[in-house]
């Protein structure tokens, strides 16, 4: 329930309908506006009867959220949420935020290669993952803390912003420290436990959409972050198991206008895992810009046949140069801009 106070309500109007809502055993978050303030109900799991509050001084209306999620939905804020990144960098407005880099880290000269040349192309945010979720126990699972260590030394070098991912709550601490953006991976999505620590990590989280998750079961997802107080979520569309072996997953471009919809928060896309063909994620990055994509998460490697992690999708330096020249006048022509690295913004 939302609770929408008169333009001008007085401190003591609002501090009253705080009072009220606790009194009925519930949570009050005051939102002050532009206009006027509203007071958010929240931890209520069906209708609440609204009528007390209705009737208290400085009320202007009373407005019951209709979709299960609440802090996220549009119903709940009507203006998109611009999420600051760092370094001046933000997702959700005007600006196309381009993260690029391998599935994972591998060694010193990999990431370096990788930062350095996606940083040359225009990237904003350097992506790779030091603990990695694989399908089987054998596959290469990272370098983990190492990992981190030469992210950070990537971001030193090139000015780069960091997105990479948390595995579970152990790993969570050290990506806290390190990271510009956490990644929850799709294998995560409905970790609530983990979604609740990452509500409380201080830091950005970029959340992707789960292996076969719906859309309103992403949406649930990001309500456990933000219940816990940090508005700051980025959603990610990664494409969803299909019927269809052509591609690894199907991608689903309509997701971005769907969440656009129904919540205020950026989503970007993700055409590497989306499509798992690396001569595919050129037009599906485009078209994902067309379709709104408030940013892209592409891999990239120096060497993708030499990649030990997802190598068949990971475009080489000179294809995301490509995908970056080819984004740019698509952003334009829908009014949005691919955001510049930090060096260039300046
Ligand atoms: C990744 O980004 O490398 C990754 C593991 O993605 P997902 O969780 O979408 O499979
Ligand atoms: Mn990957």
């Amino acid at each position: 329930m939302l609770v929408v106070m008169r333009h001008g309500a007085a401190e003591n109007d609002i501090a009253r309908v705080v009072e009220a809502i606790e009194d009925m055993g519930y949570e009050a978050r005051p939102m002050p506006g532009h206009q006027r303030t509203t007071v958010g109900l929240v931890g209520n799991d069906g209708r609440v009867d609204g009528s007390r509050i209705a009737a208290l001084a400085g009320v202007q209306e009373v407005i019951h959220v209709s979709k299960p999620y609440k802090q996220v939905s549009r119903e709940w804020k009507a203006e998109g949420t611009i999420v600051p990144l760092g370094g001046g960098l933000t997702i959700g407005g005007d600006e196309v935020v381009v993260m690029a880099g391998p599935c994972s880290v591998e060694s010193e000269p990999q990431i370096l290669a990788a930062a350095r040349a996606v940083r040359e192309s225009g990237a904003a945010v350097l992506r790779a993952g030091a603990f990695k979720p694989r399908s089987s126990p054998y596959s290469f699972q990272g370098l983990g803390l190492r990992g981190l260590e030469l992210l950070a030394r990537a971001r030193e070098e090139t000015g780069l912003l960091i997105v990479t991912e948390a595995m579970d709550a152990e790993g969570l601490v050290p990506v806290a420290e390190l990271a510009d953006i956490i990644q929850i991976g799709a294998r995560n999505m409905q970790n609530y436990s983990l979604l609740r620590r990452a509500g409380r990590a201080g830091k950005p989280i970029l959340l992707k959409r789960g292996l076969s998750a719906t859309i309103q079961e992403l949406l649930l997802s990001a309500e456990y972050i933000l219940a816990e107080g940090n508005p700051h979520v980025i959603l990610c569309e990664r494409g969803v198991r299909g019927f269809d072996t052509a591609t690894r997953n199907l991608f689903d471009l309509s997701a971005i206008t769907v969440v656009h919809g129904l919540s205020h928060l950026p989503i970007v896309a993700d055409p590497s895992h989306g499509t798992g063909h690396r001569d595919m994620v050129i037009p599906m990055a485009r078209a994902a810009v067309a379709a709104g994509a408030d940013g892209l998460l592409v891999e990239v490697h120096p060497t993708p046949d030499r990649a030990l992690s997802d190598g068949a999708q990971s475009l080489y330096p000179e294809q995301f140069d490509q995908m970056m020249k080819e984004s740019r006048p698509i952003a334009d022509a829908i009014g949005r801009k691919i955001a510049e690295p930090a060096g260039v913004r300046a």
